[in-house]
């Protein structure tokens, strides 16, 4: 099967895979959220962790990564297909009006990734002095919660609906914006060790001279076999993997032309662990 068709297919077995998540278990992302502020909540209280749900969600979500990869970023995560859709809009506008949006420097996009930690260690130092509830209102995930679960946020949620809009208008300006910057999540999972034969690596002795066709493609924008292994930023979207003209890049799992087999796979495992968990409509 050719390049092309290949790519094809993969987007749109992305994308389906994505609506699937969107509808079937759109609160995923909130509840481990949840989990994580219930970690430090309980911490403060000098209280001991429970079994609740929220931290069976983190769990479940953080131990998937940590055999899989960024999978749940790259698939199942209702706020990062609200990215995707957001991106793809401005991607069409911008081919129908043939004007691109600046990119951000990629020294600055460097220096940015770190805001995540920032935002992960607010949320911490706000749910440890006891005051994150204070801030209800303010928290763009809170009314992310809320429109998730087909609820209206109120009028005492007017911060978090603006903060929301400016980073959906980010989304709109970079692909994964949130993922990259912000998402306190995105945080975690880049810290978290994950099983070596399933990053990605490139084999740079044959690549093609000047060539750097994986990196534009890729949606968080990583130096494949620099970054990408190390780093835990990856989220598993193949795009490298079927933009190489020379096949170079793989991860250890080896499967080629299968890959479409072993997405669809993963899905349905982590849609089974999101059923066994609650997580599912
Ligand atoms: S980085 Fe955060 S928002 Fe992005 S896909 Fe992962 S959990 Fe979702
Ligand atoms: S394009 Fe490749 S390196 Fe970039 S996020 Fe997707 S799988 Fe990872
Ligand atoms: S797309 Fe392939 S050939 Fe080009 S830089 Fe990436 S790995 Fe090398």
């Amino acid at each position: 099967m050719d390049r092309k068709k290949r790519q094809k297919i993969q987007k749109g077995v992305r994308i389906t895979i994505q609506l699937v998540f969107l509808l079937l278990a759109p609160a995923v992302f909130t509840s481990a959220f949840a989990g994580v502020k219930y970690i430090f909540t309980q911490f403060a209280a000098s209280q001991m962790l429970e079994w609740s749900s929220f931290f069976k969600a983190l769990l479940g979500i953080c131990l998937f990564t940590m055999v899989f990869g960024r999978f749940f970023c790259g698939y199942a995560c209702a706020f990062g297909t609200l990215g995707d859709l957001l991106y793809m809009f401005s991607t069409f506008i911008q081919k129908k009006t043939k004007k691109k949006l600046p990119k951000i420097p990629e020294r600055i996009s460097y220096y940015a990734r770190k805001v995540k930690y920032l935002v992960l260690a607010g949320v911490a130092v706000a749910c440890l002095l006891g005051v994150y509830d204070k801030f209800r209102g303010s928290s763009p995930w809170d009314v992310f919660s809320r429109l998730t679960s087909l609820q209206l946020p109120g009028r005492d949620y007017f911060v978090g609906i603006i903060i929301l809009l400016i980073i959906m208008v980010g989304m709109i300006w970079e692909e994964r914006f949130f993922c990259k910057y912000l998402c306190p999540m995105g945080a975690i999972f880049s810290l978290l060790p994950i099983l070596s034969a399933v990053l990605y690596r490139r084999e740079r002795q044959s690549c093609i001279n000047g060539c750097s066709a994986c990196k534009r493609q890729c949606p968080v924008s990583l130096n494949i076999d620099g970054d990408t292994k190390d780093s835990g930023e990856c989220i598993q979207c193949n795009q490298c993997l079927i933009t190489c003209p020379k096949d170079n890049i793989h991860t250890g799992i080896k499967v080629r032309g299968n890959e479409v087999w072993l997405i669809v796979g993963k899905a349905l495992l982590l849609l089974l662990v999101c059923f066994l968990l609650q997580l599912t409509r």
